[in-house]
């Protein structure tokens, strides 16, 4: 059941900086991509090279009084695009178009067959709100993805699964009545992490009541627990839900040592929810998922989580091994 597997990988993409002492830093993206090769993943993947996305696209989800904005501080160089954590650098607008323009294409290979399976290391930008930015995060690339995807394509049925130990507030509020996105979202508890969001009792409103999902856990929680967990709710909701597609932002800072995080979960659960989906996949959706990146402060948890996600469904098995290199 291997399926076509692609990888967007540029150099554009690497550029996304929002300063030396921000938590954020660009390098995951080449370590993680280094520690790939190095297992010789990326030789059995399509490589695509990314796209900019057009500014119409950006309106799918965003507000043009906000787009406008973006444009101007980004001119500027300088400036806060929300209360604090996400300063505005010089071209950032464009880079984050990249980023964005990444995950699109991810998204119309998946749709146009070229791949059944996409990893945008990149991506996954989940905090970005309709008219604001949030959480390190400019644009929303999963959100516009969602409205390309119902928009230009006429999907109806989406999933989206956030395993990032923040709460994917932008891509959940962002839809929250809408009945064509399930939105299940693993996070750690909103009263000791930010956004504060991702409450049990936000189910959704009118039509989508009940297809937003959240799954606030405690700090420490282990891979036991999460992957009871995830098994007890995730099958039942997709199965029943039988959605067209998958995407799962993959953010590797539920990991345990996580500077910005207090999960305690390792590589285990990242592997066995990626396993799962992937059977899941070739059953439900004629293998069709966008994989983002996501959060993750500890660079070298980055590159394992990702690397181990891009192996399962590459279906190579990785020596215990880490590659000097
Ligand atoms: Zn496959
Ligand atoms: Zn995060």
């Amino acid at each position: 059941m291997a399926g076509k597997i692609a990888v967007v990988i540029g150099d554009k993409l690497r550029e996304y900086d929002l300063g030396a002492n921000h938590p954020l830093r660009p390098e995951r993206l080449k370590i993680a991509l280094a520690l790939a090769k190095n297992y010789e993943l990326i030789s059995s993947v399509n490589i695509l090279t990314p796209r900019l996305a057009k500014f119409e696209e950006l309106l799918l989800f965003h507000t043009a009084e906000y787009v406008n904005k973006v444009k101007e501080y980004s001119r500027l160089g300088y400036g806060l695009l929300d209360a604090g954590d996400t300063p505005a650098f010089s071209g950032c607008f464009e880079i984050t178009s990249w980023i964005v323009g990444a995950s699109l294409l991810g998204i119309e290979a998946v749709i146009n067959g070229k791949a059944d399976h996409v990893f945008n290391f990149s991506g996954g930008l989940h905090h970005a709100h309709q008219d604001k930015a949030s959480g390190f995060c400019i644009f929303n690339d999963p959100a516009v993805c969602i409205s390309v995807l119902k928009k230009k394509y006429g999907i109806k049925r989406i999933a989206y699964i956030d395993i990032d130990a923040h709460h994917g507030d932008g891509v959940m509020y962002g839809f929250y009545n809408d009945p064509s996105v399930l939105d299940i979202d693993f996070h750690e508890d909103g009263r000791y992490l930010f956004p504060g969001s991702g409450f049990p009792n936000e189910i959704g409103e009118g039509k989508a009541k009940g297809l937003k999902i959240n799954i606030p856990l405690p700090p420490n929680t282990n891979d036991k627990l999460y992957l009871e967990a995830f098994h007890r709710i995730v099958p039942a909701a997709l199965r029943s839900y039988e959605p067209e597609i998958i995407l799962l932002q993959s953010g590797a800072d539920s990991h345990k040592g996580d500077p910005l995080a207090h999960l305690s979960i390792t590589v285990k659960t990242y592997s066995e929810i990626a396993l799962w989906l992937h059977k899941f996949v070739h059953e439900m959706c004629y293998g069709k998922i966008m994989i983002f990146g996501g959060g993750g402060y500890l660079l070298s948890n980055v590159a394992r989580c990702w690397v181990k996600i891009l192996s399962i469904f590459l279906e190579k098995e990785l020596s215990e091994k880490i590659p000097d290199e």
